[in-house]
């Protein structure tokens, strides 16, 4: 069966002549036949496989994207070289080759490096890392009561990504941290942590387990930064992060970054922060120019079908996310891809940090093509030029929607999301 794309729609070329084949994709701003319950939702009764999903009309699923050219480009106040920051970390900078600063890092820094807290409603991709990262950095060197600097973030990817950015700009300062995620043996951390790092970047599960152990003691802790806190209650860190956070000086500065406001989040921010400074930079029409279409399925092994058939089209789909309700349907999905001839790599929590993070490298360089995510092993990655996502597995919430389809269309890039809904209703 091979697959086309027609009058902004997607259809597949079946021997039967069409019929009652599936993989239709509307092009306009509503799919025609969407509009009641789809059954997309049915079938999940009893709720023993975790919270039910939130009903989210296909009809949300569909954008016809808005060119980027018409965006206005934010133009910054201020050059890195304004910035407070000594010689080395201005050399670091400019080694990363950055020279002006985003939006969040050109509002953020100059409260940061004041000694402030500051709340940033930033999502990835807006250089949200850099933005606390740096005036940190600025502000520890000569810092001699260790550790004096806790990251927590929800993922161990996205706090790998996080340390990595932290080497990359800490370079020649003298400045050491330690790595705190599940996923990995313990020992290599605690051999680290006894040696005293400046900064602990780490994920609330491992770094309560070790500071109970009393191999973390947080008496020192000048800055504290809280990253994609929305993501980590989403997670149900809450409890863990109240017990780290307490364990903190109350005189400590505090960043915090969300990419949504909830009243949770507010009630952390009132909890943990003083007379914080916001900034937000997220705008909410940031999947405006994400090309956003649905694809109709029968079933299962149908939306397999038209997926392998779609990807088949190296030249078009040349770097996809598909995002899978669990991490063994994903498993499945990612190994039934790669044994069709299209090279797919898995990612979710049954893998081990290392395999997480060869998979993650090996698609980021681009020697596979496919990566097959769950929605928590994707969460905070940076993952430059997706060219598709693909949502196999509706999210359970719009917002994991938005999330998801943010991997794509990121700097100037246009980008495409297709999500596969039923189509027997
Ligand atoms: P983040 O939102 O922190 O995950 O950053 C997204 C990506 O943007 C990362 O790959 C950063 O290295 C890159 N980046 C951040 N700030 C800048 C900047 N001022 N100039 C160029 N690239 C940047």
């Amino acid at each position: 069966m091979a697959y086309q794309q027609s009058g902004g729609g997607f259809r597949p070329r079946t021997n039967n002549g069409g019929g009652r084949s599936g993989g239709q994709r509307s092009g306009g701003s509503r799919p025609s036949g969407v509009g009641g319950r789809p059954s997309f939702n049915r079938g999940r009764g009893g709720g023993s496989r975790g919270p039910v999903k939130k009903y989210i009309n296909p009809s949300k699923f569909i954008n016809q994207a808005t060119p980027k050219a018409e965006e206005v480009p934010y133009v910054s106040t201020h050059k890195f070289i304004d910035f407070p920051f000594g010689g080395q970390l201005q050399h670091n900078i400019a080694k990363k080759g950055y020279i002006d600063p985003s939006s969040i890092q050109d509002q953020a820094i100059p409260f940061i490096v004041e000694g402030k807290d500051v709340i940033g409603i930033a999502n990835t991709g807006t250089g949200k890392t850099a933005a606390f990262l740096l005036p940190i950095i600025e502000r520890q060197t000569g810092v001699s009561l260790r550790p004096s600097v806790l990251i927590i973030a929800p993922t161990r990817e996205l706090a790998q990504q996080i340390d990595e950015q932290f080497r990359e700009f800490g370079q020649g300062l003298g400045l050491y941290s330690t790595l705190v995620v599940g996923g990995m043996p313990a020992e290599r951390q605690i051999r680290e942590l006894k040696r005293r790092p400046h900064f602990i970047i780490g994920t609330p599960g491992r770094l309560k387990d070790l500071m109970n152990r009393r191999y973390i003691n947080l008496e020192n802790v000048n800055t504290l930064v809280l990253d994609e806190a929305d993501r980590m209650l989403d997670m149900g860190f809450l409890p863990d992060i109240r017990a780290i956070v307490t364990e903190t000086p109350s005189d400590r500065q505090t960043l915090l970054f969300s990419a949504t406001i909830t009243p949770e989040i507010t009630a952390i921010i009132n909890n943990f922060s003083k007379n914080p400074v916001t900034i937000s930079v997220r705008t909410s029409e940031t999947n405006e120019h994400i090309e956003q279409d649905v694809i109709e399925a029968r079933d299962k092994a149908h939306k397999v079908e038209l997926l392998t058939e779609m990807l088949q089209d190296r030249a078009k789909y040349d770097k996809v996310l598909v995002f899978g309700e669990t991490k063994f349907g994903v498993q499945r999905l990612s190994d039934h891809l790669d044994n069709s001839g299209i090279s797919s790599i898995a990612i979710h929590g049954n893998k081990n940090q290392s395999q997480r993070a060869r998979a993650l490298k090996q698609f980021k360089d681009g020697r596979i093509r496919v990566m097959v995510a769950t929605d928590v092993a994707a969460r905070g990655l940076d993952i430059p030029n997706v060219s598709h996502v693909i949502n196999f597995d509706t999210p359970q919430t719009y917002d994991d929607y938005i999330h998801r389809i943010g991997r794509t269309g990121r700097g100037g890039a246009s980008g495409h999301a297709h999500t596969f809904i039923d189509s027997r209703r």
